[in-house]
């Protein structure tokens, strides 16, 4: 699997700190079960986080601390990407296995549109994020959208194309509140995503916003 999109630095430094909600957290895992490339990041900024708690325990803080963090965190992982085959249960990579219990044929597609579905996975009550399957059919367009928070979108099968390139199984699209964008799945097979929310998509056209309670984005 060639991956070609990954999490931004900062979401990769989240995760790796453990401060991200859960529903990103499951994204980010997913898409780490499917990237060596990720993998070895997180595996070198948890190392660059394990040196400095050890040094800083030693020495209180220095002035230079943040200087030296940063030039570690320039510095590449010292060795390639570990191997690890990517674990699979029902076909489902194995951090969202949890999550999706009969695999992906059991899941109960709530139908949104023509050619869009939607399905809400359980996470604790206290999240502040929602972790959402959204299947588009094949060939089709969403509606041109915004959004309003911090959204993770992992293809887990399928393939989109929007303006920012072709996203296919194991990418990672990672869009903050200033990003407009109109993903169109290929032809021949439907798209289905695993996606990470903390608020509403901004629809462009004002039909899609008086729809939007219907669409549950
Ligand atoms: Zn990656």
């Amino acid at each position: 699997m060639t991956v070609a999109h990954h999490p931004q630095p900062e979401t990769l430094m989240a995760y790796a700190a453990g401060t991200l909600d859960q529903a990103y957290t499951v994204v980010i895992a997913t898409h780490l079960a499917m990237c060596g490339a990720c993998r070895g990041e997180v595996a070198h900024l948890e190392d660059v986080g394990g040196a400095i708690l050890e040094k800083e325990a030693e020495a209180k803080i220095g002035a230079d601390a943040l200087d030296r963090l940063l030039s570690a965190l320039d510095g590449s992982p010292e060795e390639e990407p570990r191997p690890a085959p990517i674990k699979r249960h029902e076909g489902v990579p194995s951090p969202l296995a949890p999550y999706l219990k009969g695999g992906l044929e059991s899941i109960e597609w709530k139908r949104k549109g023509p050619k869009a579905w939607l399905a809400e996975l359980e996470v604790p009550a206290n999240s502040h994020s929602r972790l959402v399957l959204l299947k588009v059919g094949a060939g089709a367009a969403m509606p041109e959208h915004g959004h309003g928070g911090h959204e993770l979108t992992l293809i887990l099968s399928g393939a989109y194309n929007d303006r920012f390139g072709r996203f296919a199984a194991g990418d990672l699209a990672d869009h903050d509140d200033d990003v407009d964008h109109q993903p169109i799945a290929e032809e021949g097979e439907d798209c289905i995503c695993l996606v990470a929310l903390d608020a509403p998509l901004a629809f462009k056209s004002r039909l899609m916003r008086v729809l939007q309670p219907l669409t549950g984005l």
